[in-house]
Formats: C-alpha cells, sequence, structure tokens
C-alpha cells in the first residue's frame, strides 16, 4: 500500500471511530487567530478563559484590540500563560492584519498561499504551526498543520523519522494528500485527539486505539 493511500486509510478510519472534530472552536476568523496565538505553550481550556475575558469587553475584535494599551491586554490574557509575549505577539499580528487587509481579514483569502505563509511566518511570535492554525482554520487556506503529536503517531506507524523537522513533516501530508481544506481540518483535529486519547509520550495505548491494527 502506498504512504498515500495509507494516509487516506488513517484519516478514514479515525473520522469512522471519533467523528467529525468541528474545529477550530471560534466565532470569528480573528477570534481563530487570536486563539491560534494563545493556545501556543498551554491548554485550551486556559485559552478559552484568556478568550472569554476578551469576549465579555467585547474586545474580539482587531481595532478595538489593537488600540488596547499593551498591559492590559496582557492581563485579560493572562489564563493562557506567558501573557506578556502572547500580548506583544498579538499586538505584531494585528500589525501585520492592519498592513496587509485593513483588518478586514477575508481580503487575506484571495492571496496566494506560499506568499502569504511567508509573511505570516516573518511576523515576530508567529511560528510555523501558529502561522498554519490560522491560513487553515482562520482563513480557510489548504495549509496543513502539524505538531507533536502527528510526529509521534507517524513515527510509531514507521511512516516518518523521528527527529523529522515541522515543514518536512508538513511535505509528507501535502506531497500526499489533496489539497483539500475540509481534509486537512478534519485531519488535524483527529490526530491531535488520538494523540491526546491514546498516543502518549511514555506509554501509548494502542489496544483500543483505532489506528492500533495498522501497526
Ligand atoms: S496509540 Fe498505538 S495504535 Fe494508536 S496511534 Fe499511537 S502507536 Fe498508533
Amino acid at each position: 500500500m502506498s504512504s498515500s493511500t495509507l494516509l487516506m486509510h488513517f484519516y478514514e478510519t479515525l473520522l469512522a471511530s471519533l467523528g467529525p472534530s468541528q474545529w477550530w472552536p471560534g466565532e470569528t476568523p480573528f477570534e481563530i487567530c487570536v486563539g491560534a496565538v494563545l493556545t501556543q505553550n498551554t491548554n485550551w481550556s486556559n485559552v478559552q478563559k484568556a478568550i472569554n475575558n476578551l469576549k465579555s469587553r467585547d474586545l474580539l475584535h482587531p481595532e478595538k484590540m489593537a488600540s488596547l494599551d499593551d498591559e492590559l491586554l496582557a492581563e485579560l490574557i493572562r489564563p493562557s500563560g506567558y501573557f506578556r509575549i502572547k500580548a506583544r505577539r498579538l499586538k505584531n499580528l494585528l500589525e501585520f492584519l492592519r498592513l496587509e487587509c485593513a483588518y478586514h481579514l477575508p481580503d487575506l483569502s484571495s492571496q496566494d498561499l506560499q506568499q502569504l505563509r511567508d509573511k505570516l511566518l516573518q511576523v515576530k511570535g508567529i511560528g510555523p504551526e501558529t502561522a498554519d492554525s490560522i491560513l487553515l482554520y482562520a482563513l480557510e487556506k489548504p495549509s496543513f498543520v502539524v505538531d507533536a503529536y502527528t510526529s509521534r503517531i507517524l513515527n510509531r506507524h514507521l511512516l516518518v523519522h523521528e527527529d523529522i523537522d515541522y515543514h518536512e513533516l508538513r511535505d509528507f501530508f501535502m506531497d500526499r494528500l489533496p489539497r483539500d481544506v475540509a481534509l486537512y481540518n478534519e485531519y488535524h483535529a483527529l490526530l491531535v485527539r488520538t494523540g491526546k486519547k491514546w498516543c502518549n509520550k511514555n506509554n501509548p495505548r494502542c489496544d483500543g486505539c483505532p489506528l492500533g491494527s495498522y501497526l
């Protein structure tokens, strides 16, 4: 079986077993962008608290957030951890959005994926995983998102080597799957759910894991 076919089998097996993930939780593309920054190095429940702080003050709008004092923004997002660094990163992203699309995010969707990705990666504090999350989940561009769960699962199934880097792993998927936003959206979510539930770092629970039959 080719690796492309195997990847599609993985996807279909996980989807049949786990059901749709309905990612990314966020009411607007901008909220998804904010969540993509806040989720760096923390879990989603902490991100949700920070987002609720912003939402309850009606601050989840680019113009309003851009005019917010840095210290106040940091305080509001404190539950997400590393809050001063993340406040600065949000401001960097807001400046990018001001320059690129005057805060009107749908205008970004018409830009070429690679060019837009390169520009996002120039924003200080926006790494590949954050950039791809913004591209895929906020802007609906076919940019596959990978993470530690992805590399662990694929390595344990002998598809990639242990120390594969982010871009090699992303290319592994994008070279073998159709450029399909819905597929990429769901596939990444399913791998994260599988990693969290079964494919632990030190103690994988292959019995009961939907991918157990592929070992
Ligand atoms: S827990 Fe086992 S079967 Fe499941 S993804 Fe990890 S290595 Fe594969």
